[in-house]
């Protein structure tokens, strides 16, 4: 990698899961990475991991639901590490039920944390980008966004993470800036495992039953997801915008 390609790097949610997986690998690939979750202390393992292997990493806590604590988390990123470039909207939580027992807080929490954080996010980060001429947007979808039973808030959440990338992709694009989204299917992480505990199956159990559904017969790793962002935001993807790219072992339908 060349020096020009080093940047300063935000992913949401990298307390864990596919988000630490996602800010441990743009670290490897050289970039400045501040790791923003609820709570700066919650950073701490995914920083240390980093800085253990050389990297870079600033914690920054901050709801990103919230437009006050996104500014201020944005303002304390840039002044730590410099202009933003990238930024990775992975914040997420579920809220499962069936739509006739799914509360008005069940589907306000999953649509705040995931439309209204990227949201904010993103018009928070674009202004560096644009003055740079230069930005990677990746949004965090679903296999969900094409229905899935007992999480009508989340799918309508990761479809709607769909349209709000394509049209970043239209209007950002004149300024050098590329909008994408990854959708996984099954990933290993404290999210499926809360799915397995709510339903009364082992996590062991549970993914060998979803690897036997899944082409590649595994279910994937945060590593999986990790690589295909690394990709988005390389310079070499400038071309590449507007795109969903589903990272679930096999096609989808
Ligand atoms: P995870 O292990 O539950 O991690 C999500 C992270 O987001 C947690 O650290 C969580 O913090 C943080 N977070 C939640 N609400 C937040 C908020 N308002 N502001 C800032 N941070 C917040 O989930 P994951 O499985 O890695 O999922 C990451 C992303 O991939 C999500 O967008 C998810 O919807 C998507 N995804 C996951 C899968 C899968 O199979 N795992 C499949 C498709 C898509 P707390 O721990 O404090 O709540």
């Amino acid at each position: 990698m060349t020096e020009a390609s080093q940047r300063v790097a935000v992913v949401t949610g990298a307390a864990r899961g596919i988000g630490a997986g996602t800010a441990r690998r743009l670290a490897a690939d050289g970039h400045a990475v501040a790791v923003l979750d609820l709570k700066d202390g919650d950073c701490a393992a995914t920083v240390d991991a980093i800085t253990e292997a050389g990297g870079q990493a600033f914690a920054v806590g901050a709801d990103v639901s919230d437009p006050d604590q996104v500014q201020a988390a944005v303002d304390k990123v840039a002044e730590a590490l410099g202009p933003i470039a990238v930024l990775v909207n992975n914040a997420g939580v579920i809220r499962d039920n069936m739509l006739f027992k799914m509360t008005v807080d069940d589907w306000d929490t999953v649509l705040g944390v995931h439309l209204r954080g990227a949201f904010l996010m993103s018009k928070a980060c674009q202004k560096y980008m644009v003055d740079q001429r230069f930005g990677r947007i990746v949004n965090l979808s679903s296999s969900s966004a094409l229905g899935n039973r007992g999480q009508v808030n989340y799918s309508a959440a990761k479809a709607g993470m769909q349209g709000f990338t394509k049209t970043l992709a239209i209007e950002l694009g004149q300024f050098g800036i590329t909008a994408n989204a990854v959708a996984p299917g099954f990933i290993a992480t404290d999210m499926t495992a809360a799915t397995a505990a709510r339903i009364g199956i082992g996590f062991e159990d549970f993914q060998k039953a979803a690897a036997q559904n899944i082409p590649v017969r595994r279910v994937g790793q945060p590593e999986d997801v990790a690589h295909v962002i690394s990709f988005l935001v390389s310079d070499g993807a400038g071309f590449v915008s507007g795109q969903v790219i589903y990272v679930a072992g096999g096609p989808l339908s």
